[in-house]
């Protein structure tokens, strides 16, 4: 009545008199709180994120699916460059404004359902989706990711890499059949995203 959206869950039964329906009986229970609280326990609150726990169930929900229609699974480990410098230079509070903003260039990016992004922690972020094939639209998104993040224009003048804030991608594609468990995938991006650091930063390194 006041316009506001609330969630109902509902059950709705028939009711018959010789075999005909003559009327229902639904009964509506309001589970706005529960569903908050759902919201709430997958999100994380800077960003508005998903959060690490929601990742923890995702990539091995995403990993079984991408196995059973034998797709490709990508996964991308993002993380932002001298970023305790930028904490130590400008204060956490913009600090925190910036994990905001890098946030949302990461999500602008992922519109499609099927891609998910997370807050893996700190200034760390992950994106994972599956995919026909064609590793390449794979390595443009993350490079579009990583050109617009530098595109942000964020001054960082401590930073040894650039004038603005820049981040460094970890990418990992495979065929999910090939991959063992989750925390293989993980620890490949790891490997790839310290390779990126290694190579300089503010760019994408692969895991092979
Ligand atoms: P590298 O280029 O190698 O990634 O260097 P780095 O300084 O980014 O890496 P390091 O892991 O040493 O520092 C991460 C910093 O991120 C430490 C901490 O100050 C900052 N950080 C983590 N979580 C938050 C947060 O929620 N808010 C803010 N403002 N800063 C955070
Ligand atoms: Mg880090
Ligand atoms: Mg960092």
């Amino acid at each position: 009545k006041d316009g506001k959206v609330y969630w109902v869950k509902i059950s709705i039964y028939p009711n018959y008199e010789k075999n005909k329906i003559i009327s229902y009986t639904a009964i509506r229970q309001d589970i706005t709180d529960k569903k908050r609280v759902e919201y709430l326990s997958i999100t994380d609150e800077l960003t508005q994120m998903y959060n690490r726990r929601f990742f923890n169930i995702k990539i091995e929900e995403e990993l079984s699916r991408s196995r059973r229609e034998d797709m490709y699974l990508t996964f991308l480990m993002i993380d932002i460059d001298y970023f305790k410098k930028y904490n130590d230079t400008y204060g956490h509070q913009k600090g925190d404004d910036t994990l905001t903003k890098v946030a949302r260039v990461i999500l602008n990016n992922i519109k499609r359902a099927g891609d998910y992004g997370f807050r893996l922690g700190g200034e760390e972020f992950g994106v994972i989706f599956s995919s026909k094939n064609n590793p390449e639209k794979s390595i443009k998104l993350a490079k579009n990711i990583k050109d617009e993040v530098e595109k942000l224009q964020i001054k960082h003048e401590n930073s040894s890499v650039n004038k603005y804030v820049t981040i460094s991608i970890g990418l990992v594609i495979k065929k999910a059949k090939n991959v063992k468990n989750s925390n293989e995938l993980y620890k490949e991006a790891d490997e790839a995203l310290y390779k990126a650091k290694e190579e300089g930063r503010n760019c994408v390194c692969m895991n092979y």
